[in-house]
């Protein structure tokens, strides 16, 4: 999706996250953890936009942040426009209708002691919506939509007695039913096989095409991201390194972390003439003290001197690709 069209749906501008560290842990005090640092991403409503990086780069923490889970360090974050910003009581509550998450695990993300109905109707009856035989309904509707059919035979399961499968479809179901604007699915099918995997991802194309709910896909695989996603942001060690449609992203990647992570997927036969960048160094190059240039120097073939010293800004290559990196 192209920079204009349309609004964006959620913008966040320089937002900055740190863990403090809870005093002396065995009389060591532990560090402070830099889990984001001025990230900049603005979502557009109807696309599906993948944050890829990988594990630690700080992406369950911009869902964290986006939905109200985590308390943000600075910066700011909006809906539709409007700042949500630490938002709290009643605000966060009308709020939490609109946005949603879907975890990583489903196996943690249920309570084991509600049936299906119970945990999927449970945020209409947070929110008010409804009465008894209606929830049920919509509860109906929404389980079907997430292949869980017929849903009267689910109604009355509990957790215990579902797949990892049938336990995510749950999960979204609930963030589905209350037709919320815009869902956060963070890593939703890393604790599933392969084949259930490309099940979940149909399920929230289908989210999109049948309720037009603007979504944002975290994964450490860019493969999937691909498969999924119009735009892509990039992250490494909590810093937005690339921002581009799904197809640039692919094709023609220009910050060498991203080269490397191209370099990575699996190439089959038949893919036709895939480039090797070649700019991941394998052996780490040193800093000469504190760390405080781009956070991928130590790994990319291509540094500069200045890389070492200075944090590149993103800045815009062309209409939608943005790119930091002091090189390109
Ligand atoms: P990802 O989802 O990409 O794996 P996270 O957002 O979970 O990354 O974590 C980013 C960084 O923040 C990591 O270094 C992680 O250890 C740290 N972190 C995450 N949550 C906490 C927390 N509650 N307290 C302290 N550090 C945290
Ligand atoms: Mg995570």
């Amino acid at each position: 999706m192209m920079e204009n069209q349309g609004n964006a749906i959620i913008e966040i501008q320089n937002v900055s996250k740190v863990y403090r560290s809870r005093g002396a842990l065995f009389g060591v005090r532990a560090k402070d953890v830099v889990a984001l640092r001025q990230v900049s991403l603005k979502i557009y409503k109807g696309e599906i936009f993948g944050l890829v990086g990988e594990s630690g780069s700080g992406k369950t923490t911009v869902g964290r942040l986006i939905v109200g889970l985590e308390e943000i360090t600075s910066g700011e974050i909006f809906l539709d426009q409007e700042n949500v910003t630490g938002l709290k009581g009643k605000a966060m509550k009308a709020f939490r209708r609109k946005v949603q998450m879907i975890f990583q695990d489903p196996y943690q993300s249920l309570n084991p002691q509600r049936s299906v109905l119970d945990t999927v109707s449970e945020p209409l009856s947070i929110h008010r919506l409804g009465r008894s035989a209606d929830r049920k309904e919509m509860a109906h509707k929404v389980l079907k939509s997430v292949g869980l059919s017929p849903p009267e035979a689910f109604f009355y399961r509990y957790p215990h007695r579902l797949s990892g499968g049938q336990r995510q479809r749950v999960a979204i179901a609930r963030a589905m039913v209350l037709n919320p604007d815009f869902v956060i699915a963070d890593e939703p099918t890393s604790m599933l096989d392969a084949s259930i995997s490309a099940q979940i991802f149909n399920i929230l194309l289908k989210m999109r095409s049948t309720f037009h709910v603007t979504q944002m896909f975290i994964t450490h695989s860019l493969a999937a991201a691909r498969y999924l996603c119009d735009r892509i942001a990039v992250i490494y060690r909590g810093q937005v390194m690339e921002v581009g449609s799904g197809e640039t992203i692919i094709r023609s990647p220009k910050h060498p972390y991203t080269q490397a992570l191209i370099d990575a997927l699996p190439k089959f036969k038949g893919s036709g003439e895939i480039k090797q960048y070649g700019t991941l160094l394998i052996e780490e190059r040193e800093v000469n003290g504190e760390p405080m240039g781009c956070p991928f120097y130590p790994r990319c073939t291509v540094a500069e001197i200045r890389c070492e010293r200075e944090i590149p800004g993103l800045r815009m290559l062309e209409e939608g690709h943005y790119v930091a990196c002091f090189n390109v």
